[in-house]
């Protein structure tokens, strides 16, 4: 039996060594694309002085682009990194969280890019003294990231609502939006690190493609699950369930 486990063992680390080196190569390329792009356009705009103003606010614009895809990258890397450290020692830094506190922040943070494209953001919650046992950033993090898509994944004058509801053993966080919806054979995909449906499509409305693997490791540290429920053209909810503690 002794060398059963310890083959199962190598093969886990094998996969888990896997995994990682995958990330870093990911890693490696989702970095080296913005600098390419900024060096790229700091070189022409060092060799031609005379450049016309319009070109040169052009590119300047795209370098200020680029390199807040750079740090956008770097914080979301740092965050996942975090999280994942501190698995195993959760607890140390977990208080009581007020959800609806933390969410007014979240609302406040993303109404100015809702209001842009008219999309309405309204809250049901059950009551406003529901709390969860975590560390506060993590609950500003998946609320942000989970609405933050739902605007970015909705057309013009769609809608998007928060419910938070509890009963005996779990806190319910839903977040629904009227947007594009997944297609359902991307659905088990979205939560890995880098995935995006359609690439250019999501290149284009922008963001990390490490947002959802944030929101997965953060229910995990909480004891909890999320599932999501989409149909395209109409719409997606994220639904996450998270134990309390007895
Ligand atoms: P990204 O930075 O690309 O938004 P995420 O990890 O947050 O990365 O999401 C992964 C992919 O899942 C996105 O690229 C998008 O294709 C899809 N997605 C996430 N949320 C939604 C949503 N609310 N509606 C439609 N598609 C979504």
């Amino acid at each position: 039996i002794g060398a059963i486990i310890n083959i199962e063992d190598i093969t886990q680390r094998k996969r888990l060594e896997k995994i990682r080196s995958d990330f870093v190569a990911n890693v490696t390329h989702e970095l080296k694309t913005p600098l390419t792009s900024i060096s790229g356009f700091v070189e022409t705009l060092k060799g031609n002085e005379n450049i016309d103003i319009a070109v040169r606010n052009r590119f300047l614009n795209i370098i200020d682009m680029e390199t807040d895809r750079l740090r956008n990258l770097i914080d979301d890397i740092l965050t996942l990194s975090f999280i994942e450290n501190n698995e195993n020692k959760k607890g140390e830094s977990f208080t009581m969280v007020n959800v609806w506190d933390v969410y007014k922040e979240v609302f406040d943070m993303i109404s100015p890019f809702a209001q842009k494209k008219s999309i309405q953001i309204s809250e049901r919650f059950e009551n406003k003294e529901i709390t969860i046992l975590s560390n506060p950033d993590y609950i500003k993090q998946l609320l942000l990231n989970l609405i933050d898509n739902a605007v970015k994944y909705t057309p013009e004058e769609g809608n998007v609502i928060v419910t938070v509801e509890e009963d005996e053993q779990h806190i319910h966080i839903k977040v629904k939006d009227s947007g594009i919806g997944i297609p359902q054979k991307d659905i088990p995909r979205i939560f890995e690190r880098f995935y995006r449906v359609e690439k250019a499509r999501s290149r284009r409305i922008g963001g990390t493609g490490l947002g959802l693997a944030i929101v997965k490791h953060i229910v995990l540290s909480l004891n909890g699950k999320i599932h999501v429920e989409s149909k395209v053209n109409e719409g997606s909810e994220f639904i996450i369930d998270i134990e309390k503690p007895q």
